[in-house]
């Protein structure tokens, strides 16, 4: 243990009163910081895991998402998965992250969560991996996968799921022509932490941040955003996606203590520095900012 982890835990521990166990405190690790359906060099399609005790939330499965979780040491963590909305940089993994945790040593449950078609959309991955999936479960003695996984479908704003120690809720965010994106909230024993998902600026999603230790919030740099003025492109991405001086004003608004911007578009070319980055935010948002890189743990 060095010196800081050190200190963190005496402090800590002086906190709980005798004969009481002191709840785990939660990571939150951005797996994938890109925006958009290419794949970058640079950077892994958009996913998060807030790791609470042992158990692992994964929001989101971008491109690499199953590398990510591995660099990061959080693989065999998994028992949840969120996914906020059906557009590629978001669910392009969905399926291979599942594949490859059974192929791994997964034998227990995983729910999933997200907008339909998600149960077809499970069934129809099982299907087309049936050819993997019934050779390794004669060759290698596997449990069969598919009554391992357990996807459930949010219609609407609300509850999603609870546990022992992780309280989620979502609301509907603006996303055209997406039908259902959603935005999480997870409330962990030490703090509460909300993902945006792509959304343009929601009232909505304000509301579901109230209060809330960390936002990390979809940013758009508009001096950088791709199609050029006026074309379908840039106007898909002005109508569907925040600006980060909006995001910084939902974070005011919501009352945010953190703000960290990530799904970053651009998020390789034109380079935006992380400089541009926190000056755009800095003007709407007083507090802290972090803009996200892939595998920062925060
Ligand atoms: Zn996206
Ligand atoms: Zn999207």
């Amino acid at each position: 243990m060095d010196r800081r982890a050190f200190l963190a835990a005496l402090s800590s521990a002086a906190l709980v009163p005798l004969g009481q166990t002191r709840p785990p405190a939660s990571r939150l690790i951005l797996l994938g910081t890109a925006g958009g359906p290419t794949p970058k060099a640079t950077r892994s399609g958009p996913s998060q895991i807030v790791v609470v005790g042992d158990r692992g939330y994964v929001v989101d499965c971008g491109d690499g998402v199953a590398r990510q979780m591995m660099i990061a040491g959080v693989f065999r963590t998994m028992r949840h998965v969120f996914i906020t909305h059906h557009h590629s940089d978001h669910n392009a993994d969905y399926g291979t992250l599942l594949l490859l945790a059974w192929g791994d040593r997964l034998k227990t449950p995983i729910d999933t969560w997200g907008p339909p078609p998600l149960e077809k959309m499970t069934k129809q991955f099982l299907e087309m991996s049936a050819p993997d999936i019934s050779v390794r479960i004669r060759d290698e003695g596997r449990p069969p996968l598919a009554p391992l996984i357990h996807p459930h479908e949010i219609h609407r704003a609300g509850a999603v799921m609870k546990d022992d120690l992780v309280t989620v809720t979502c609301t509907v965010v603006p996303h055209p022509l997406v039908p259902i994106a959603l935005a999480y909230r997870f409330d962990c024993p030490d703090r509460s932490i909300v993902f945006s998902g792509d959304t343009a600026p929601s009232d909505a999603l304000v509301a579901l941040a109230k209060g809330a230790d960390v936002l990390v919030h979809e940013a758009l740099y508009v001096p950088g955003a791709p199609g050029e003025p006026g074309s379908p492109l840039r106007k898909h991405i002005m109508d569907s996606h925040t600006p980060v001086e909006d995001a910084g004003r939902i974070a005011t608004r919501a009352g945010v203590r953190t703000l960290v911007l990530s799904h970053l578009v651009p998020s390789e070319t034109p380079k935006v520095t992380d400089e541009q980055w926190l000056a755009a935010a800095r003007t709407t948002f007083s507090g802290q900012i972090v803009v996200g890189r892939d595998l920062l743990e925060l």
